[in-house]
């Protein structure tokens, strides 16, 4: 029986002498994967629709224990994260960030339209990479279903709280008179909130203005990994460690 399905080639391995096993991120089927055969033969159909990062149309049928392809075309090559450095680290962590947060064969198609509208973004983007990044995490995570709390404190629920922290264990603000009850909290003042809201909330493709310091975006980045690493229960990004060694170098 075939299935049509649409996907993102969201990590590629080789097998054997010319053969691929891919992982794709699809609309209707979750994550699945598929056996490329002779994907990596010069002369396959397969070359352009089985890359790291491109967005597909597939036909494929299901065997033991892969899909395998039957026909192939590209929809989108996203070439341009592919020939750049910092488009394809921070490609790679949104990618990466799917594979291991994802069960197999579990459909979530809000995840599945983020990622293909956070790749075409980081595609088309110059810089302020940093902050697109900050507000797909932010987006990433409320999909899978721990939208962080920024409206009441998460602990006595006051509106309009004065805020001092936010908890990375409750998933929510800390307002200044609960601040010493909650034994790890990490610190957050207004501005960071209102940077956290506005990301949070702001289509992808419309963060560029929002005047965020640099400052307050490495802030609210390192909160956001604590906090996705802490409810995805890993211990660290390897996209992030390239990128971070790549940084202390003095740059790329
Ligand atoms: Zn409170």
């Amino acid at each position: 029986m075939e299935t049509r399905v649409r996907g993102i080639v969201t990590r590629e391995m080789r097998f054997k002498e010319t053969s691929k096993i891919l992982t794709l991120y699809t609309q209707d089927l979750g994550r699945i994967s598929v056996m490329a055969r002779g994907a990596y033969n010069p002369k396959s159909d397969l070359i352009a629709n089985t890359q790291i990062f491109s967005h597909n149309a597939y036909r494929l049928h299901k065997g033991r224990s892969f899909y395998y392809i039957n026909q192939a075309d590209v929809v989108d090559s996203f070439y341009s994260i592919r020939e750049d450095m910092d488009r394809m680290l921070y490609g790679s962590y949104m990618l990466e960030l799917i594979n291991i947060s994802t069960v197999e064969e579990d459909r979530n198609e809000k995840l599945y339209f983020l990622l293909l509208k956070g790749l075409r973004v980081l595609s088309d983007a110059k810089e302020d990479f940093l902050k697109l990044i900050i507000s797909y995490e932010l987006k990433y995570i409320s999909f899978l279903g721990y939208r962080p709390s920024l409206n009441t404190c998460i602990l006595c629920n006051e509106r309009n709280p004065k805020i001092i922290g936010f908890s990375i264990a409750r998933g929510g603000v800390i307002c200044s008179e609960c601040r010493g009850m909650e034994s790890h909290c990490e610190f957050m003042d207004i501005g960071l909130w209102k940077a956290m809201n506005s990301l949070l909330y702001t289509p992808l493709d419309e963060v560029f203005p929002i005047d965020i310091s640099e400052d307050t975006m490495f802030k609210l980045h390192t909160i956001m990994v604590k906090y996705i690493l802490d409810r995805i229960e890993r211990k660290q990004f390897n996209s992030l460690s390239i990128l971070d060694a790549i940084k202390r170098n003095g740059g790329i």
